[in-house]
């Protein structure tokens, strides 16, 4: 039974409360065999003044935080960025870098995107490095050739030592928050493609997930294929019940 990777990214929802709350509802629902470390491996993002409420909330077991973003300078003149030793010390393991809307809203390109891969990783935090492409780009058919843009990019200049502590997220970004997601096929082709890039890169077998309107109705397909091994949830992370049901539909398989 392959372990899954549930990661539910809040965006700009949650006040410290919220979160709190959220975390003892989990550790209520969290019931069943199928909730031990071996199998599953859920990380939540609060956005980052959640992140401490979050945290002391957060359940035994195989739960953990991680930050939606961070920047990739360590201290100075940058009003409104939070450093990537700021993230670990406030409590997360994990960071996301090159989200579709820190992309497309915030503007980040490749070498931003890298520069915070850098970061991260130097900071001993885990990066889950998300990339996608435009639906424009892919009525084109530059889906692959995008992701290798995007993968090389990020992956250039990476010690091999440190590429354990990274994980992909495949995140087409007509899939995210569209309600639309990509088709078990073609995600698999994706998550495929991108796992045999980072052996080659690193030698070494990096979980790649998918991510765009996952939720408890597809994730048993989507989760059921060879190289996904897990999800990246927006919207449906926000109710504990719809984040554990995306797990538990696959798991009952
Ligand atoms: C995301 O924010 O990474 C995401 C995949 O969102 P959603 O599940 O809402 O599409």
């Amino acid at each position: 039974m392959k372990k899954i990777y549930l990661f539910g990214n809040w965006k700009m929802n949650m006040l410290p409360d919220e979160g709190a709350d959220y975390c003892r509802s989990l550790e209520r629902r969290m019931t069943g065999s199928f909730y031990s470390a071996d199998l599953v491996n859920i990380c939540l993002f609060p956005p980052f003044l959640t992140i401490p409420a979050t945290a002391a909330a957060l359940p035994e077991g195989p739960v953990s935080i991680g930050a939606q973003d961070g920047f990739f300078e360590d201290r100075g003149a940058f009003t409104g960025a939070v450093s990537m030793d700021m993230v670990r010390e406030a409590g997360c393991a994990c960071v996301l870098v090159g989200h579709s809307e820190r992309r497309h809203i915030f503007g980040e390109t490749d070498e931003i995107v890298a520069k915070k891969m850098h970061k991260a990783l130097s900071t001993g935090l885990t990066a889950v490095l998300c990339f996608g492409e435009t639906l424009e780009e892919r009525e084109a058919g530059r889906t692959l050739a995008v992701v290798e843009e995007q993968l090389s990019s990020a992956f250039k200049d990476v010690p091999h030592e440190k590429a354990v502590r990274m994980i992909l997220a495949y995140e087409p970004v007509w899939a995210i928050g569209t309600g639309r997601n990509a088709t078990p096929g073609d995600a698999q082709e994706v998550c495929s493609y991108s796992a045999e890039r980072a052996e080659k890169e690193f030698g070494i077998k990096i979980p790649v997930l998918y991510g765009g309107s996952v939720n408890e109705i597809n994730s048993r397909e989507l989760l059921s294929q060879s190289d996904i091994s897990g999800a990246l949830v927006g919207g449906a992370s926000l109710k504990v019940e719809s984040f554990l049901a995306i797990y538990e539909n696959y798991r009952k398989l």
